[in-house]
């Protein structure tokens, strides 16, 4: 039995029951084993983070939310990956360190809290000095936040929709804004605002709440109203991160002849587009209006294959 994992688990806000310690599988897909499908070095995300040294990702495997459009669907199906122990995880983190890593960078983290929770604490004890990233859906309880005090330094989330009926149709979680949002309020009392210190000459983030959103095809409206609701609510206290890289993964998934793909697309065609390089340019001009300093921004041509790595085990065992 998995002594880190609950009997009945609510580790996110599916709270599905699941006895993960002793083996059963939740919605999420995860049992009483963590799985890692890639720890390395990684280039792709906000320029405090990943420098010029790279941030040092851990990439676990299945995923509570399970969007239809992920860009990452190996990983959140659980079709790629090792198991390996929580010790094997605090060497990861500090095999990274080694490789010149600016953090430790959790990739939906949510399900294996209690596991990445031990393993820093492990690590920490034999060295680790880098900053925790908690990279997350957003999709997370207030609970399991509070519970993450004193291993993590920088919340990286989601914050993916603002309606309901989006959440529900394309993360079959209608509460995803509400949990999201208390999740959120959360992580900004924990981390305070952002705090940086200098590496190379380059400011690395060490303390602080960046909340990302991908903008999605056919919903500019829903992203200024996430773009509105989390400035209004945390101001300067969060770093906004608006993306354009949305990839439509679905669209080649299908023609090669992936069922779920297509399933996917037949209740939803529109994730078979692009974002049209004008409603980001709106979304832009809708947060300088809004009076936001200080988000981050992608350049033109962002939606490539290119931020998806290879999950091919790369450093895991
Ligand atoms: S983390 Fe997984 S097992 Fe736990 S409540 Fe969420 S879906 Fe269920």
């Amino acid at each position: 039995m998995e002594k880190h994992l609950p009997t009945s688990c609510d580790l996110c806000p599916r709270a599905c029951g699941a006895n993960r310690a002793a083996g059963e599988r939740g919605a999420c897909g995860a049992d009483d084993e963590l799985v890692v499908a890639r720890a390395a070095l990684h280039f792709w995300e906000e320029p405090p983070i990943s420098g010029e040294r790279g941030s040092g990702t851990v990439f676990f495997a299945h995923c509570p939310l399970k969007c239809r459009y992920c860009q990452n669907d190996v990983i959140a199906a659980g079709e790629a990956g090792r198991p390996v122990s929580v010790e094997r995880l605090a060497e990861i983190c500090l095999e990274l360190q080694e490789q010149g890593a600016l953090n430790v960078n959790f990739v939906t983290p949510t399900h294996y809290a209690p596991q990445a929770r031990a393993a820093v604490s492990i690590a920490r004890g034999r060295g680790l000095a880098i900053p925790t990233v908690w990279n997350t859906s957003g999709y997370e309880t207030v609970a399991a936040v509070r519970a993450n005090a004193g291993t993590v330094d920088v919340y990286l989330a989601d914050f993916k929709y603002a309606d309901s009926g989006l959440a529900a149709r394309y993360s079959h979680a209608p509460d995803y804004p509400d949990a999201a949002l208390a999740a959120l309020d959360e992580m900004v009392r924990s981390t305070g605002p952002a705090a940086y210190d200098e590496v190379d000459g380059e400011p690395r983030l060490v303390r602080g709440t960046v909340v990302r959103h991908l903008m999605l095809p056919d919903a500019l409206e829903d992203s200024k109203r996430v773009v509105r609701l989390v400035h209004g609510r945390y101001g300067a206290d969060v770093r906004l991160s608006l993306m354009n890289q949305y990839t439509p993964v679905l669209a080649d998934a299908a023609a090669a002849g992936d069922a779920r793909a297509r399933a996917a697309l037949r209740r939803c065609p529109e994730l078979a587009r692009r974002v049209p390089d004008d409603d980001y340019e709106r979304l832009l001009d809708y947060a300088d209006e809004l009076g936001v300093e200080d988000y981050f921004w992608q350049e033109g041509g962002a939606a490539e294959e290119s931020f998806i790595p290879a999950f091919d085990g790369e450093g895991v065992l």
